[in-house]
């Protein structure tokens, strides 16, 4: 069916689309801002994506041999592939054209939602900080080829001169990655509808071949999660159909990505499937040991890591092709998973130390990585040792460098005991802070950070530059922090926060002020649709050169008679939203981390501060793919958050955040962590934890969100008491907390005062019928 032509020796899965200097993100927000109109928005587009190939070849990708990929999206891949077979919720039906398509301004309602018109949920995508689109299909929805997106990208790239790959989430993928949606019934599941959504990637695989192209790239990472709500026989079933039915017709060369881990069952059904070539992760994922029926399949040994920045260590990695190169003479090399949870190029870092940049790869530097060992594929390691060679000695350099291991670190973690991670019984806990604090029923809080304001930013950004001095910025954070005191006594909250002022970002504010850390200056990478995040490089030993927090908490302390909150992030969220060296187990870093919050909670306890929060929103996101991985990484991230907070008084309260609502999928870990007190996100599922809380018998304080942050709408009073009676009645009350879902940094003002008095009132209403 297939005019096979070789697969590119070296290629990578995707790129970067954000642009160097987040062009994208700029003038997507432009248009959205009505700045721009969609016609200049798509020559900006088209300019990236014209940039990006150039790049491409110049950093020794080929021009013609399809090792391009065309993985542009204006917002998100997922919703790319939902809007290609015209998966657009019927909410959005009046954005759908008579011919079942949507334009670029419909395109971002759906990502974003309009009014009282909900946007699709986001979710994040596999183990990574990248927030995808979930796609909304039942027994209704009406599958059609409605984007010329992919087709009109290939052929802008062969006019330019260019033979690239179009890139699309697979079939499985997209269907096990979505949820039902409303209309449909009990038991339905969005893989049910797999026979009927083939024939639409049949068509734009019949009109890619058509247009000339010559490999075709179907991402089918959800092949190896274990994490999906169908079991895998049925997912595998569904790989069977789904690929016996895509090498039928008139297509390019297939090739089947599977990033983030192992394929494991899932290899031999692609290789049985007639797919020409198969991309393996050789960095999360490990070599497979056997593979029969290989025949001619290309086996694309995703052996660069495209999760992280090291530039590590390449001869390794040509040992993994040259192991895979034992199953089959097809080999060739990629990143592991797509670069686009990578800044673009590490030359465009003035501030970084040169040592530091040395043994770093940006997204342009593993592609340049890719290409070395793609030409080390044909031409036997000798053409290649002196890259190997060079990558070699940059890793001896870096494990030998000053701070890489500091002495007095390692000695305490050498010292470290069992008791170090326990805390008194938690009755005895309760009753001495019940004396210690004197909280009402129904305790009132927040989650930490209050709004960001023009004025905030526009402070910090002078400091930054040198036009205020550390006295001045300091006097003007102190003044926020007024203000904001004064407001939540007037509101009526019964624990107070500083606002988080001083925060640029809740790791980098803690990445800024610790040993073993490095910020960039343009190292943005996107998390989702315009929102970028700066992750900061962990690189050495960690430690606490001096208290971060406690000046701010006990200034705020001195305001108030009420208890003021410290505010920390833990080991773990630290770790995920950071690039984190490489050379030795996370669990290790994890502690290093623990041991500075655990000096920083000392601090904060000796000052007179009697309630600390470490905030741990990305427990969840790290849990492993697989299931053979997960107790490993709950023994060593739960180790790490009791390290941090177990060294504290029976009085001292420890509360902690989680920023999702799947409190059953992490119940056994929330349950160790042992914090006096947990905050969830609920608000968005009407209070549904509840039940998960219930059933689990968890029976240490649980603050289930009551107000919706990620939207800037006010709840009413009558919609929060609801909420709170729902609650009372799965939660014995003395458990009970009120609070927000999350912090307030990215809300309004006006709409945050009005939306916590009525929390306040709703709470007030509760206490007096209970
Ligand atoms: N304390 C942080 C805040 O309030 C928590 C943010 C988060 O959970 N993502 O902003
Ligand atoms: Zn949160």
């Amino acid at each position: 069916m297939t005019n096979q032509t070789s697969f590119p020796a070296g290629t990578i899965l995707g790129y970067p689309r954000i642009g160097r200097r987040r062009e994208l993100k700029k003038a997507v927000e432009a248009f959205w801002a009505g700045r721009i109109d969609a016609a200049e928005l798509e020559t900006t587009a088209a300019g990236l994506r014209s940039a990006t190939r150039a790049r491409l070849v110049e950093l020794g990708l080929g021009q013609s041999d399809s090792s391009i990929p065309e993985s542009f999206s204006f917002y998100d891949q997922v919703l790319d592939a939902a809007v290609t077979v015209g998966a657009i919720p019927t909410r959005f039906a009046d954005l759908v054209g008579d011919d079942g398509r949507i334009d670029l301004a419909g395109y971002f309602t759906v990502a974003r939602g309009e009014g009282a018109r909900a946007p699709l949920e986001m979710t994040k995508w596999f183990d990574t900080n990248y927030h995808y689109l979930v796609p909304e299909i039942g027994p209704s929805t009406v599958f059609s080829l409605a984007s010329d997106r992919l087709l009109d990208e290939f052929l802008e790239a062969k006019a330019e001169g260019y033979l690239t790959r179009p890139s699309i989430v697979g079939p499985v993928t997209l269907l096990l990655l979505s949820k039902p949606s409303d209309d449909a019934p009990e038991g339905f599941r969005p893989l049910d509808r797999l026979e009927e959504l083939l024939p639409v990637y049949a068509e734009l695989l019949a009109k890619l071949a058509d247009a000339g192209a010559e490999w075709v790239q179907l991402d089918e990472s959800a092949l190896v999660s274990e994490s999906i709500d169908v079991d895998r026989a049925t997912t595998l079933e569904a790989t069977r159909l789904a690929y016996a039915a895509l090498t039928a017709g008139e297509r390019p060369s297939i090739f089947v990505a599977a990033a983030y881990n192992s394929l494991d069952d899932a290899l031999p059904v692609l290789v049985d499937s007639g797919v020409e070539a198969i991309g393996l992760d050789l960095v999360r994922g490990s070599l497979p040991t056997h593979v029969e029926h290989l025949g001619e399949t290309v086996l694309v040994g995703g052996v660069v890591d495209g999760h992280n920045i090291w530039r590590g260590d390449l001869a390794a990695a040509y040992d993994k092709l040259e192991a895979l190169g034992t199953l089959t003479f097809n080999v060739s090399v990629s990143s592991s998973t797509s670069l686009q949870h990578l800044p673009h190029d590490v030359t465009d870092e003035s501030k970084l130390d040169p040592r530091l940049v040395s043994w770093l790869a940006f997204a342009d530097q593993k592609v340049q990585q890719i290409a070395t060992l793609a030409h080390g594929l044909s031409g036997g390691r000798v053409a290649i040792q002196s890259e190997l060679d060079a990558a070699t000695d940059a890793l001896a350099d870096r494990l030998a460098a000053p701070g890489v291991r500091d002495g007095d670190v390692r000695l305490r973690e050498a010292a470290l005991t069992e008791g170090d991670f326990a805390r008194a019984a938690y009755a005895d806990r309760l009753e001495a802070q019940e004396a210690a604090l004197g909280l009402p029923f129904l305790p009132t809080t927040t989650i930490g950070s209050f709004p960001q304001t023009g004025d905030i930013r526009r402070a910090r950004a002078r400091f930054v530059k040198g036009e205020l001095s550390a006295e001045e910025y300091t006097e003007l954070m102190r003044a926020e922090i007024r203000r904001v005191v004064e407001l939540q006594e007037e509101i009526g909250l019964d624990v107070l926060v500083h606002g988080e002022p001083e925060r640029n970002d809740m790791v980098q504010y803690f990445a800024e002020n610790l040993d073993g850390f490095a910020v960039t200056e343009n190292g943005w990478v996107q998390s989702y649709g315009s929102r970028c995040t700066r992750p900061s490089i962990l690189w050495g030993d960690v430690s606490r050169p001096a208290p971060i927090t406690v000046d701010w908490s006990v200034y705020t302390q001195s305001l108030t008679p009420k208890p003021v909150k410290g505010m920390l992030t833990g080991p773990v969220t630290i770790l995920a939203w950071s690039f984190v060296r490489d050379d030795q187990p996370l669990g290790e870093t994890a502690r290093q981390v623990a041991f500075a919050l655990r000096d920083e909670i000392a601090d904060l306890e000796a000052a007179g501060i009697g309630i600390v929060q470490v905030d741990e929103p990305a427990l969840r996101e790290l849990l492993p793919l697989k299931q053979r991985d997960q107790p490993s990484y709950l023994d060593w991230s739960v180790g790490s958050f009791k390290l941090a907070t177990a060294g504290v008084r029976s009085e001292t309260q420890i509360h902690t955040h989680l920023c999702y609502s799947e409190f059953g999928v992490v119940i056994d870990a929330i349950r160790e962590l042992d914090a006096d007190v947990t905050s969830i996100e609920a608000a968005r599922s009407r209070m549904d934890v509840v039940h998960d809380i219930e059933s689990s018998g968890f029976d240490h304080g649980v603050g289930p969100g009551v107000y919706d942050i990620h939207s800037p709408r006010v709840p009413s009073v009558d919609e929060v008491t609801e909420l709170l009676e729902k609650a009372l009645s799965a939660v014995p009350e003395r458990q009970l907390w009120v609070n927000p879902d999350c912090g307030l940094k990215t809300r309004g003002y006006d709409e945050t005062v009005e939306s916590l008095k009525n929390v306040i009132e709703a709470t007030n209403r509760v206490r007096t019928r209970v």
